[in-house]
């Protein structure tokens, strides 16, 4: 009989659920809202029927589903499974593994979102080649996950792989995690975000207000009018370059990676403005050791990079994960 796998990535704007093949064919996908403010209970027996809608489009049975991964917001406590303290999510204290299984009536695997996206992007977007290898997400917050000896890196307690909150300039703006000047508050969409709308404030930003429809500026905007030559939009993300490359430079130092994946919609929506002078500014900030090894690359895996997570944590659980 055919096996399939579920994955679900909880995000803090939506659930993205799909149902896939071993190999990793992603049949049906599935998005809802995570409308968190509902509460916990809410936004999981919404995980749980939008489960049973992936099951329902495939025209396959339960007993077919061979296991089920959930990626979750973190922090992210392992391996008690239990979401604390949860920004995006505003959790307090939630057992999602537990709570999960008992709602669906069997064992499921719940990790970081992070550590999803670096196990989907090691073993279906780089196919395992790079054993050493670190990813990071810029989107509206920014998070990582290590591979080492490719093996998953979770650190003590689960911890492991805040990039986001590296401090990169002590007087810098404050973040959401209480401290100033973390890459987060440097480089994520929603810092991007503010510093748009600081400089209209002040009466500039005239190129960037004029890429909106309706007086909003995000990062699409920025986009759209560093595309166009405008000089205040191409200095926002320059800016945002120099300060993601001197977190990667910290990261190179620490772990020697063979490769550095970025996504995030963030990564995504302005890759042909951030990741050359990323890369440029990086060079030449790190020693020519870690130079020759590293390549820098945006990951081809897209939205559905969490899902890819799940499926491989699902068919490689217990094996090195
Ligand atoms: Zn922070």
């Amino acid at each position: 009989m055919a096996e399939y796998i579920i994955g679900v990535d909880l995000g803090a704007t939506k659930i993205l659920t799909g149902i896939a093949t071993p190999d990793g064919n992603i049949l049906f996908k599935n998005k809802v809202p995570t409308l968190s403010s509902r509460g916990a209970a809410d936004v999981l027996d919404r995980l749980c029927k939008s489960i049973e809608t992936v099951v329902q489009q495939a025209g396959v049975d339960f007993n077919q589903i061979s296991g089920i991964a959930v990626a979750t917001p973190g922090p992210f406590a392992y391996p008690e499974a239990i979401v604390r303290d949860s920004p995006n999510l505003e959790w307090d204290y939630v057992p999602i593994k537990e709570e999960l299984s008992r709602r669906l009536k069997r064992d499921i695997i719940v990790d970081k979102d992070t550590n999803m996206a670096v196990l989907g992007e090691y073993y279906f977007g780089q196919n395992k080649r790079y054993k050493q290898m670190l990813y990071i997400t810029v989107s509206t917050g920014v998070g990582g996950g290590i591979i080492i000896d490719g093996q998953l890196y979770r650190g003590a307690n689960g911890g492991a792989g805040e990039f986001g909150h590296m401090v990169i300039s002590p007087d810098g703006p404050r973040c959401g995690c209480g401290h100033r000047g973390c890459l987060e508050a440097l480089v994520s969409g929603t810092a991007m975000e503010r510093e748009a709308a600081e400089l209209i404030l002040q009466g500039h930003g005239r190129g960037i207000l004029a890429c909106s429809a309706n007086g909003q500026v995000g990062v699409k905007e920025i986009g759209i009018a560093a595309r166009k030559g405008d000089s205040e939009a191409r200095d926002l993300i320059n800016r945002a370059s120099q300060y993601l490359a001197t977190g990667m430079a910290n990261l190179v130092n620490i772990f020697n990676p063979e490769i550095i994946v970025l996504g995030g919609g963030v990564a995504f929506g302005l890759s042909d403005l951030l990741i050359e002078p990323t890369t440029a500014f990086l060079h030449k900030n790190i020693f020519s050791l870690h130079q020759e090894i590293l390549k820098i690359e945006l990951s081809r895996l897209g939205e559905d990079i969490g899902l890819f997570g799940c499926i491989a944590a699902v068919l490689h659980n217990g094996k090195g994960l």
